[in-house]
């Protein structure tokens, strides 16, 4: 049975204008004045730090610290990250967080999942905003009343406007004045710098649930990007941050490119920022090892009962193995003697699991038991 297509909500001109002319001023003018004037040089550098610093605003401080308080942090740096966001121009704190509460709570859901990622790249990037798609829940905050407990999230809440202006237009035009270009510094500063944000920031919720790797789930269309990654601030470990929310990484590994945490991190070490939350290292670990033992299984229908059996068993005892090690490292803390068994059942572990691989490629690679 089909319906008849609802009608579109109405526009939300203040913000299709909004993109469209920086968009236009950012493409068109800054080829055209770098040519025919040119950007007085500092200009680039100045760029470069507005754009870490609003971005890493938006990352460290709206997402990790007020959406999903992964962690506690000093007024001192709360103030920084509500200049750094009204800086990005992507709404107040508050109302940031309440959106994106509700897209972990419902991601995927085309109807109340605010950028759901299932309505198509162009929704889930920008089509979102340009229309009053979510009208009824716009001005409900009852997911964030423990932010409005922080008065910095209210003060930027209450004065967001007056914040956007003194620093959208206030700091360029300071750093125009200072380096004698301020035309340059109003087109680069400015609006280039803020399209820039607009855009690495909407990517989060557009191409991390497009392009990557579904490294510890696949419930929902987040996906592990490591080039994304690049472009914010450590945000590109999507599929990971789906699953495991509540923690302050994105990027897990010591070489994954996370700057958000770093920053986080270091600033535990000047006592800025404390109560770094982590999620468990045996569900991170069993959540990746399933996928791994999902792939084999799901795309093979040519496997036999016994190469099943096989692999769902070697699954098991290394789960098991790994339960172990982690609530012996736990132990650790407290009974230094255990650092030689730990050690020991580390190295097993690590042969166990290079094992399990082998035996996955392998099992790829002829899947059919020869028969008789
Ligand atoms: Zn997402
Ligand atoms: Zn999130």
């Amino acid at each position: 049975m089909t319906t008849a297509p609802a009608a579109k909500p109405p526009l939300i001109w203040l913000n299709i204008l909004v993109f469209s002319i920086t968009f236009l001023v950012a493409a068109i003018g800054v080829p055209w004045y770098a040519i025919s004037i040119g950007f007085a040089g500092e200009l680039t550098w100045i760029l470069l730090a507005t754009i870490a610093f609003a971005g890493i605003s938006i990352t460290a401080g709206y997402h990790r610290l007020w959406s999903h308080r992964t962690y506690d942090a000093h007024w001192s740096l709360r103030v920084l990250f509500a200049l750094g966001g009204a800086l990005a121009v992507q709404n107040s704190a508050l109302h940031w967080s309440s959106d994106h509460r509700e897209h972990h709570k419902h991601v995927d859901d085309n109807d109340r999942d605010p950028y759901s990622a299932k309505r198509g790249f162009w929704y889930s990037h920008i089509g979102w905003m340009l229309r009053e798609y979510q009208a009824k829940r716009y001005h409900d905050y009852a997911n964030v009343r423990d932010l409005e407990k922080d008065p910095i999230v209210r003060w930027q809440h209450k004065h967001y406007l007056k914040l956007v202006l003194l620093t959208t237009v206030g700091w360029p035009l300071l750093v125009g004045w200072l380096v004698g270009d301020i035309w340059g510094s109003i087109l680069l500063v400015g609006v280039a710098r803020l399209v820039i944000n607009h855009h690495t920031t909407f990517f989060i919720n557009s191409l991390a649930h497009i392009w990557g790797k579904q490294t510890y789930t696949d419930r929902n269309t987040a996906r592990d990007n490591g080039v994304l990654a690049l472009f914010t601030f450590g945000e590109g470990y999507h599929n990971y941050h789906h699953i495991f929310s509540g923690d302050y990484r994105n990027g897990i590994r010591w070489w994954q490119f996370d700057p958000s945490k770093w920053l986080i991190r270091s600033m535990s070490w000047l006592g800025l920022t404390k109560n770094l939350k982590r999620s468990n290292g045996y569900q991170i670990e069993k959540a990746r090892l399933s996928m791994q033992l999902q792939r084999v299984t799901r795309g093979q229908q040519s496997l036999c009962e016994q190469q099943l059996a096989k692999l769902q068993q070697e699954y098991e005892l290394l789960l098991a193995r790994l339960k172990e090690y982690y609530q012996a490292r736990k132990n650790w803390a407290n009974q230094a003697d255990l650092r030689d068994k730990i050690a020991a059942m580390q190295s097993t572990l690590k042969a166990h699991k290079k094992y399990f691989i082998a035996l996955i490629e392998s099992t790829l690679r002829a899947p059919e038991p020869a028969q008789g």
